[in-house]
């Protein structure tokens, strides 16, 4: 490492995007973004926002926080917003967990940003081995003074926590801190947002990246009593008031407008991800159900890492991850009929050419 970089970042591991090869033209599987292009409304509001661009937004995002809450039933006050929602998760490990104070507590199968958050937060952290079947251990609600980190549905196994479930959590612990990362939440699940007017130990986040078709805009936001929010907006305010890019608040605000367009995109990626599932069981795969814009699977004979590589040969890529629990895993995206369609054919060749079709 150069030896500029101060003692205490020496020890930094940072988090590894699923990759962006330009080598070839790949039918892209692996890092959860939508087939589908952002709605046209928000296109439009982007380019209308663009002939601003020489003034600085507004630092309150004031029309963006409305929009949002609107859209959850709550107020702008209980609404923070970030670039992506990975931002808000950081300034949430920054602004509320701490050595000698609460630690973040998280499964051991999850988002692999949040160990990197902790560290990079210098804060403690426990992780919790999920259930043989990916569900949520009862320790992993369960505890005083934690600020637990519940991806809901989780990464990368698509496994859905009941908001029943999280809500009695919250009820029986109003010392500790639950923050639900609801990135995938508009694929099949429900979301905690309701929650936040009740519970002032709820926070939920989430994300313009992936029902939203707007990964490139960068669009997060938080939802919580607030108390929280005001928190949030303590660390975001303290590193960058303006964090959020005038043009992608605009997109936001576009997007939100028009609900009807991102119904229908998760309305086909549900129907694809079945499809996906249905297939790849009759093929022998054993998949979880996901509530995710992917899925999450392996083959009882032939090793997840081979899986990925022939896959990727053949020009289609999809996240592995090495890992002892996970290592005969594939987490595969949802893409369009024809991706889907092409991704099963692959597979099948793979079994085919392995005398393992059943
Ligand atoms: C994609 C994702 C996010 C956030 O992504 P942003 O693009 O930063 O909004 C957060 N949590 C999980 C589990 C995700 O998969």
């Amino acid at each position: 490492m150069n030896r500029f970089l101060s003692k205490r970042r020496a020890s930094l591991v940072s988090y590894v995007p699923g990759e962006q090869p330009k080598d070839r033209r790949y039918i892209k599987l692996n890092t959860n973004e939508s087939p589908y292009p952002p709605s046209a409304k928000a296109i439009e509001s982007a380019a209308e926002a663009a002939k601003k661009l020489m003034l600085y937004p507004d630092p309150e995002y004031t029309a963006l926080r409305e929009a949002i809450g609107e859209t959850y039933s709550v107020g702008p006050e209980c609404v923070t917003v970030g670039n992506g929602s990975d931002e808000i998760l950081n300034f949430a490990f920054a602004a509320f967990c701490g050595e000698g104070e609460r630690p973040a507590v998280f499964p051991d199968v999850t988002y692999g940003f949040y160990p990197i958050f902790a560290k990079q937060n210098g804060v403690p952290f426990v992780t919790v081995p999920l259930n043989d079947d990916f569900s949520l251990p009862a320790d992993m609600t369960e505890g005083d003074g934690c600020v637990f980190f519940i991806a809901n549905p989780n990464a990368p196994t698509g496994v859905f926590t009941p908001v029943g479930k999280i809500r009695d959590a919250a009820l029986r612990h109003p010392d500790s801190l639950y923050v639900i990362d609801e990135a995938y939440v508009d694929f099949g699940g429900e979301s905690c947002a309701g929650l936040t007017k009740e519970l002032d130990n709820v926070l939920v986040t989430g994300t313009f990246s992936k029902s939203r078709s707007m990964a490139g805009a960068r669009l997060g936001f938080g939802i919580g009593c607030p108390g929280l929010i005001k928190c949030l907006d303590l660390i975001r305010n303290s590193i960058n008031p303006y964090n959020v890019s005038m043009m992608t608040a605009a997109a936001g605000i576009g997007s939100l407008s028009d609900p009807g367009y991102t119904a229908e995109n998760c309305r086909k990626i549900i129907k694809s991800r079945e499809r996906l599932t249905s297939e790849m069981r009759k093929a022998g795969f054993y998949v979880t159900d996901s509530l995710g814009n992917f899925v999450f699977a392996k083959h009882p004979h032939i090793p997840g890492a081979e899986i990925y590589s022939t896959l990727r040969d053949r020009g289609i890529l999809v996240r592995h991850f090495d890992g002892k629990r996970i290592g005969d895993y594939n987490r595969i995206t949802v893409g369009s009929e024809e991706e889907v369609s092409a991704l099963i054919e692959a597979l099948n060749v793979i079994i085919r050419e392995k005398g393992l079709e059943k």
